[in-house]
């Protein structure tokens, strides 16, 4: 054991930790109390575990309702699938037993919870109900993002603030310019995530600027297709885009402009989308947007990117953390350094996102509690 939290303070060594700079340092020593990261020294002498830490990624957006049919339907398109009312999913969505949806929800985001997230949002279709009977806020990590049905939506979406930390709109079209002022005033004070500009179609249609204008969102999830303009526009509002280039790929709807995001300096998040189609495994979005962006640059972006998917989700979802800081929440993922041998690498950051597996998590701490601890 390289540390035991059953104390309120305790100390953990690793090879290799990447500190609030981003930047990895070497033979660290990090002490704990109640929660907090009271002090962190590096560059200690002797010997330390092969060990590294980091801060716990944030999956920004996915949909765990898709989690009971996986890989339906290969040959439609994203409308066909995906579109509510008449995608295939919303169908079996419908029929399905919720209590059967529940559980593979739960299970599935406790997993992941095990798994190296420190934060999980997620889309939950079929309005009050869907998130009544088909969901469960177990955790405060666990962030639920509802989606209101039209009939008396007022209703629905008085019944919904109680249960919802907010919406998830699927895009601008669902909801006419009425309903959207509706969804706005009674949700004033909680934030709106959209799908906004996933397809060119939507984009064309100018879905960006309605979404703006109607419902003033928090943030886009997608993006796809948005123009330098519009991602400024981001920017200069302070709000978030939230990319899922995996799931793009997969819908073969096209693929957002990342060097504009990172040139910018868009908050951006990071999230992995449908369960159902696209495994939630975020460091493999984060492996695609570097290869992604060699076609375009070869200046290493790989630290705005991390930030992504770490202190910029932390942000999105008002949590204090994403970085390991001295004052700052003992929110962190110990890893297996053995197959990855960052002492090797020239450019660690780039060598751990591109060899990472979440199998090779050796620990994942949260407020300085120990949630998984895998034993060699
Ligand atoms: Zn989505």
């Amino acid at each position: 054991m390289i540390a035991s939290n059953l104390e309120e303070s305790f100390e953990i060594k690793v090879k290799f930790a990447l500190l609030e700079d981003f930047e990895f340092y070497e033979n660290v020593l990090i002490e704990i109390e109640n929660g907090i990261i009271k002090k962190i020294e590096h560059e200690n002498q002797g010997k330390f575990p092969s060990l590294i830490l980091i801060p716990p990624l944030v999956n920004a957006h996915i949909h765990s309702g898709d989690s009971c049919f996986p890989d339906l339907g290969y040959n439609l398109t994203l409308e066909e699938l995906v579109k509510p009312p008449e995608g295939l999913k919303h169908k079996m969505l419908e029929k399905i037993d919720k209590k059967i949806l529940k559980e593979s929800r739960i299970k599935w985001i406790k997993n992941l919870l095990e798994f190296g997230y420190s934060i999980i949002a997620d889309f939950v279709e079929g309005g009050y109900k869907g998130v009544s009977e088909a969901t469960e806020k177990f955790s405060d990590r666990y962030i639920i993002l509802g989606r209101p049905s039209k009939d008396r939506i007022i209703e629905e979406l008085e019944k919904m603030y109680s249960i919802c930390d907010g919406l998830g709109i699927p895009d601008s079209f669902a909801y006419d310019k009425d309903e959207m002022k509706i969804i706005r005033d009674i949700f004033k004070d909680k934030p709106i995530h959209i799908h906004v500009s996933e397809t060119k179609a939507n984009h064309i249609k100018k879905d960006f600027w309605i979404a703006l204008e109607n419902l003033d969102p928090k943030a886009f999830v997608h993006c796809t297709h948005l123009n330098r303009e519009e991602i400024k526009e981001i920017k200069n509002l302070n709000k978030f885009a939230i990319l899922c280039p995996r799931s793009n790929l997969w819908f073969d709807v096209g693929f957002p402009d990342v060097l504009s995001f990172i040139k910018e300096e868009v908050n951006v998040a990071i999230g992995t989308d449908n369960i159902g189609w696209i495994s939630p495994d975020l460091w493999k979005e984060l492996e695609i947007l570097i290869l992604h962006l060699r076609k375009f640059s070869k200046e290493d972006y790989s630290k705005e990117i991390f930030k992504w998917a770490t202190l910029n989700g932390y942000s999105l979802f008002n949590f204090k953390g994403g970085i390991i800081k001295e004052g700052y929440p003992a929110d962190f993922i110990i890893i297996d350094n053995e197959k990855i041998e960052l002492e090797k690498s020239h450019n660690k950051l780039v060598t751990l996102i591109k060899r990472m597996n979440v199998s090779l998590i050796y620990n994942i701490y949260i407020n300085g509690k120990s949630i998984k601890i895998k034993y060699n």
